[in-house]
């Protein structure tokens, strides 16, 4: 049926001025540059429903779209505040390492991908190097993935390397929406059974009722925190896999080991976040010291960042988020380190079809990636990640499929974007 809303590109000009690179790089067709980028678009977006104290990235977001003259558009975003992100893309530079991302783009060749990441590092690092520049960077570098393969005709995972023989898996993220821990028990429950009944292998279970990440200030002691991984297992049985993501709730690996002696026999096919970012002897000790594989990452921005979470932090599920990271030139470089010492890959991916998309083309052609997180539209509570992407990755028997689209294979909504940028407009007033 016609989405009158839905954008709308033309592919019968894909190939017209677009050339693979040559083999040797440079420019295709010897040289001379064929096409432009024109404009990038920064949309700050927030859902009508935001509220501060919870704990959920999916109710803003920073979309770009990067324009050339032969009329193609590439779609990126990112995970962090939106108006920082496109204060990092947008601000001129004021110093010949301290560029603004958004200038050093125009008028470059939009098939260079991995030559503008190198580009935009170097030239944004009195900026950047970590943190919301390399996050901004990502969403930059998730865009012109999509626009080479809507360039060259072919997704995006078919650029990026050879696929592998077996399918994604996606797990979806359980987060009730509720402030007590309850009616969270409840909750967790249901959504457990529902994620189960839709399809799905594996679920997270987000147990978060202490420290600085409680869901809209849900509260409960620590022992507590055992009673819903037990419910769910005994609800779901013990084909499903369960992961548990408790958000750096433990203040130290002494709090943290106390607090999850037992779990395995759960079957908690890993542990997330349990200790401040930082604490990476913290990180060594609990993955030393108890059986359940600890996972973290999704903060991190660049492959230096997540070689250190592996070398100290001694993780052994690594979790880069496409977008933080730095983009798919990135992400790929990580999940590269990560299979150099046997680490598996569970993408972070907490916002749009977008982000979900990118995660699902590199899972594609990683072959140690074990499950990506994915959320359908019947276990979210995000209008933005409801409405914002048509046409994104689906989850048909329990795993994904991809569109055979060129790119990312995704198209924005136009009068959702509208919604949702009217709605960050009216905030900022
Ligand atoms: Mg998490």
């Amino acid at each position: 049926m016609e989405d009158p809303g839905a954008q709308r590109t033309d592919f019968s000009r894909s190939t017209r001025n677009y050339r693979e690179p040559s083999p040797q790089g440079g420019q295709p067709g010897g040289g001379e540059m064929l096409v432009k980028i024109t404009r990038i678009d920064c949309h700050v977006l927030l859902d009508p429903g935001m509220d501060v104290r919870a704990t959920s990235s999916a109710q803003d977001d920073l979309v770009v779209e990067i324009h050339t003259d032969e009329g193609l558009v590439g779609i990126g975003e990112s995970d962090l505040n939106p108006w920082i992100a496109r204060a990092c893309i947008e601000a001129p530079g004021t110093h010949a390492m301290g560029l603004g991302l958004r200038e050093m783009l125009i008028g470059q060749d939009p098939l260079q991908v991995e030559a503008h990441w190198e580009r935009l590092y170097v030239g944004s690092a009195m900026n950047g190097r970590r943190g919301a520049v390399i996050h901004a960077l990502g969403a930059l570098d998730i865009a012109l993935h999509d626009l080479r393969g809507k360039a060259l005709g072919r997704p995006c995972h078919a650029l990026l390397g050879a696929s592998r023989p077996d399918p994604v898996v996606p797990y979806a993220s359980l987060q009730p929406d509720v402030s007590d821990f309850d009616a969270y028990l409840v909750s967790v429950v249901e959504w457990a059974r529902e994620a189960k009944r839709v399809g799905f292998r594996a679920a997270k279970l987000e147990i978060t009722p202490a420290g600085p990440y409680a869901h809209k200030g849900l509260r409960a002691p620590y022992e507590r925190m055992r009673e819903p991984i037990a419910a769910v297992r005994d609800a779901v049985g013990s084909e499903f896999t369960i992961m548990v993501d408790v958000q750096y709730a433990f203040p130290d690996a002494e709090t943290c080991l106390k607090t999850i002696r037992g779990w395995d026999e759960y079957g908690v096919y890993f542990l997330e976040t349990p200790l401040p970012s930082d604490d990476l002897a913290g990180y060594a000790r609990v993955s030393r010291e108890q059986p359940i594989p600890i996972a973290a990452g999704e903060w991190l921005a660049t492959r230096f960042e997540f070689l250190e979470l592996m070398e100290r932090g001694r993780v052994r599920v690594v979790q880069p988020d496409v977008g933080r990271v730095g983009g798919l030139t990135e992400a790929r470089r990580v999940c590269g380190l990560a299979a150099q010492r046997g680490l598996t890959i569970v993408p972070h991916a907490w916002k749009t079809g977008i982000s979900i998309a990118a995660a699902a083309h590199l899972a594609t052609v990683t072959p140690n990636c074990a499950f990506i997180e994915f959320l359908p539209a019947e276990l979210c509570e995000s209008a933005l990640r409801r409405d914002l992407v048509r046409r994104g990755p689906r989850m048909v028997d329990g795993v994904i499929s991809l569109p055979d689209a060129p790119g990312l294979g995704i198209e924005l909504d136009r009068d959702a974007l509208v919604r949702f940028e009217e709605t960050a407009a009216r905030a900022a007033r």
